[in-house]
């Protein structure tokens, strides 16, 4: 045995030698494929890890958003941490688009304060202030953003009508149930109603969102009060397609102190100086103040506020414009 072992001894050897370099090779080539495609394989995991995660992300805030809305459907009372006036600690709306109250034009876009009188898009005649121009225009933005300049001159199309309108009665504001106005003003109302009940101001919704339908009844009537003297409503009634209310941000407020008024009463009450001082701290603006007729063709509505975002609106009222105009220099 020991004979025949050292006879074949070398070949043995020189076999597998051959058998381990082949192996080796084949090991080098496989190790070779295999790392390449391990590598590929998790770039591959990689991205496909990376785009679930910022879908991920997407959906969160969604969910997040819904179920912030929905916590604050159901429960109104807790709505009051959402008052700047409580120092609630949980992350409201309000704290979520928290804004530099100290210097709030740090981030806003510069606009002309040396504006010559007169509503952005056309000329008056100031004995004639509130006629409409000659030429109708559509509004130069998408009719959701909330920045789109409606005026006189620039009429929303008569199928606007938003994608998102709710009941706003899920505000808590009292008079607000059955009145529908857009999703994106709801927290805000909300919050902005409970600050005012905290400041012992009564605060109710008297008109909300208006189709262009509704608007031509509503302009209709009013011409009908003038004796169907176009001029004397077109002072104060928008034509359809013109009227703020179709937007769907757009807010008449009232107060018992004028039993619910609607219209002049409301100017001079504690709720109207309340709005006139806190509104646009809840993205709130008032569109047709004291004077502004020669800038927006209508009379003073001292309890009609638009709302135009927390953050466009402290840019709005530090500019101190009336808001047509500075719409039509930031929004267009
Ligand atoms: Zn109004």
């Amino acid at each position: 045995m020991n004979m025949k072992k050292t006879r074949f001894k070398n070949k043995p050897i020189i076999l597998t030698l051959a058998v381990v370099l082949i192996l080796q090779v084949f090991g080098i080539i496989l190790f070779f494929f295999y790392s390449k495609a391990k590598s590929e394989g998790e770039g591959l995991s990689k991205i496909v890890e990376q785009s679930s995660k910022s879908q991920q992300d997407y959906s969160d805030g969604e969910d997040e958003l819904s179920q912030q809305t929905e916590h604050e459907s159901d429960n109104g009372n807790s709505s009051g941490s959402d008052s700047e006036n409580d120092s609630g600690q949980s992350e409201t709306p309000n704290e979520q688009q928290a804004i530099n109250f100290d210097d709030p034009s740090a981030n806003c876009p510069e606009v002309d304060l040396g504006l010559p009188p007169g509503p952005p898009g056309y000329k008056i005649d100031s004995a004639d202030w509130a006629a409409y121009p000659t030429k109708i225009s559509p509004v130069t933005k998408d009719p959701n953003d909330l920045l789109v300049l409606v005026n006189k001159k620039f009429q929303l199309p008569q199928d606007y009508e938003p994608e998102d309108l709710t009941d706003l009665g899920v505000t808590e504001v009292r008079g607000s149930s059955g009145k529908s106005g857009r999703q994106v003003i709801v927290d805000q109302l909300r919050s902005l109603g409970q600050a005012a009940k905290d400041d012992g101001i009564d605060l109710a919704v008297k008109s909300g969102y208006r189709s262009y339908d509704t608007q031509i009844a509503t302009y209709n009537y009013w011409v009908s009060v003038e004796d169907g003297n176009e001029s004397e409503a077109d002072k104060y009634s928008a034509r359809p397609g013109h009227s703020q209310h179709q937007l769907g941000t757009t807010i008449d407020f009232t107060t018992n102190e004028c039993g619910d008024c609607i219209g002049d009463n409301f100017t001079g009450t504690k709720a109207q100086a309340w709005l006139s001082q806190n509104a646009w701290r809840y993205g709130f603006a008032l569109s047709y103040p004291i004077e502004g007729e020669f800038y927006t063709g209508y009379l003073p509505e001292s309890w009609h506020y638009r709302f135009i975002g927390v953050d466009n609106a402290a840019c709005w009222k530090d500019s101190g414009l009336v808001l047509d105009s500075w719409l039509f220099q930031v929004g267009q």
